[in-house]
């Protein structure tokens, strides 16, 4: 097992789609991987893209019940109309945070990583990670979804508290030496812009 490097806002294959795996390529030692390096981390979920990896795979936690889903070529096939807003925050754009607007629940079909097909339906914060991911094999980061009047920079953050600084859109392209925001409404469906 290895934890491999994430890739950073502004790497191209951030932008890429993530391409379907066929059941005889799963490379279990590359999902071990993809978890080993979300679990060292701290990550919620992790998706190939983050990983310089095209294949259509993402590893997440549901939190209610401290379980970890592997899913292959994951596609959400239903989502509610109601939408909730939550803080957000990405391994490859580390010390930000911003609000996003998400369906409060989704059905996504995938297969296992035994090529199994499998169909989670997820709810509020699990739901939320999902689309998370899906977004990153579909090249669409969170900052395109969320309301930029809500970006933060995390300052001392420690086991008590976190300290948030208002963050501008500017600044984060500044620091990453990187000028491609693509504006990306709610739906699910949306494929990126112009990437
Ligand atoms: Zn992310």
């Amino acid at each position: 097992m290895a934890i491999l490097p994430v890739i950073k806002y502004g790497h191209p294959t951030l932008r890429k789609m993530a391409q379907p795996v066929r059941p005889e390529e799963i490379d279990s030692r590359f999902i071990e991987d993809m978890i080993e390096t979300m679990l060292a981390l701290d990550g919620a979920g992790l998706a190939a893209n983050q990983v310089d990896s095209l294949q259509k795979i993402l590893v997440a936690v549901e939190p209610k019940k401290d379980m970890i889903h592997v899913l292959i070529n994951p596609v959400i096939a239903g989502y509610s109309e109601r939408s909730e807003t939550d803080s957000e925050g990405c391994l490859s754009l580390p010390g930000l945070q911003a609000t996003v607007e998400r369906h409060s629940k989704i059905v996504v079909n995938a297969l296992t990583p035994d090529g199994e097909k499998v169909e989670i339906q997820a709810r509020g914060l699990f739901a939320r990670i999902l689309q998370h991911e899906i977004d990153h094999l579909n090249g669409i980061l969170y900052i395109d979804r969320a309301d930029l009047d809500t970006l933060v920079w995390l300052r001392d953050v420690s086991e008590k508290e976190v300290m948030t600084e208002p963050a501008t859109l500017e600044e984060v392209q500044k620091a990453y030496n990187k000028q491609y925001h693509k504006a990306v409404p709610l739906s699910v469906f949306s494929p990126p812009k112009n990437t």
